[in-house]
């Protein structure tokens, strides 16, 4: 073992280990996304049992090679209630699977590791929407990642001020109606419909607007389809998050 070090970390996922071990994945705000074995953690602290999207301060031994850091101590610095809300904890998990998703170098880590707190935080917002706090955790993830969606300007022409938003599939980027109907592949766009792009516009200030938006399930499904399809365009790769349908059955057919 090497020497001990400390971080802090909102714990993303727990999984048991053995008789009385658990294998804990954190994103740190130094470290990014670590995996951590905690041997005998869960006979130790069987009253202080750690969980899932609370924030601890860790003591750590880093590994040897590329393997699994080692806990040493793990001291909470802030818990909350989420999971009494079933579609706000969804959502918040949802954000904590996105940032495994992504490569995030130690020198970064500290941006996405204060917008994952802040949007645990958030959640626990009363009377908000959680889908609404998710597309917009999504939109600054993207921003934060160079990708930042640009709703006014066509990514191909430069052209501002369109009525209709295009995702163009094969990169992620927002394109205009001209250039749209250069390009041959017709499964290589998304039109988005007016409902999905007013609540687009309005992600910035989404707080504001809370209360007057209708949500229905496909709307959800829309926006979460159009992420996701940026999301693949951008990083060139494959991007399946577990709770995403989830967070769409709280909304009605
Ligand atoms: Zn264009």
């Amino acid at each position: 073992m090497k020497a001990k070090i400390k971080d802090f970390g909102i714990i993303t996922k727990l999984s048991p280990y053995g008789d009385s071990s658990q294998i804990i994945q954190a994103f740190c705000r130094s470290h990014g996304q670590i995996s951590i074995l905690a041997k005998g953690y869960r006979k130790q602290q069987a009253n202080n049992p750690l969980v899932q999207l609370f924030e601890y301060e860790l003591s750590l031994y880093e590994p040897v090679e590329q393997g699994l850091y080692l806990l040493s101590e793990a001291s909470l610095i802030r818990g909350n209630t989420l999971h009494e809300q079933a579609q706000n904890w969804v959502a918040a998990e949802l954000g904590a699977e996105l940032l495994s998703k992504i490569l995030i170098a130690s020198s970064d880590a500290q941006d996405y590791y204060e917008l994952l707190s802040s949007y645990i935080t958030y959640l626990h917002t009363p009377d908000i929407k959680p889908v609404c706090i998710w597309w917009r955790f999504f939109s600054r993830i993207l921003s934060l990642s160079g990708y930042e969606l640009n709703l006014d300007t066509c990514e191909l022409c430069g052209n501002c001020g369109e009525e209709r938003l295009i995702l163009d599939m094969r990169n992620g980027g927002m394109i205009c109606v001209d250039c749209a109907e250069a390009i041959t592949q017709e499964d290589g766009l998304m039109v988005i419909s007016s409902k999905a792009a007013h609540i687009l516009k309005l992600l910035p200030e989404i707080g504001l607007h809370m209360q007057e938006l209708k949500l229905g399930r496909n709307l959800a499904h829309e926006l979460n389809s159009f992420f996701v399809a940026a999301f693949e365009g951008r990083f060139n790769k494959t991007l399946r998050l577990k709770s995403l349908s989830v967070l769409e059955q709280f909304y009605p057919v």
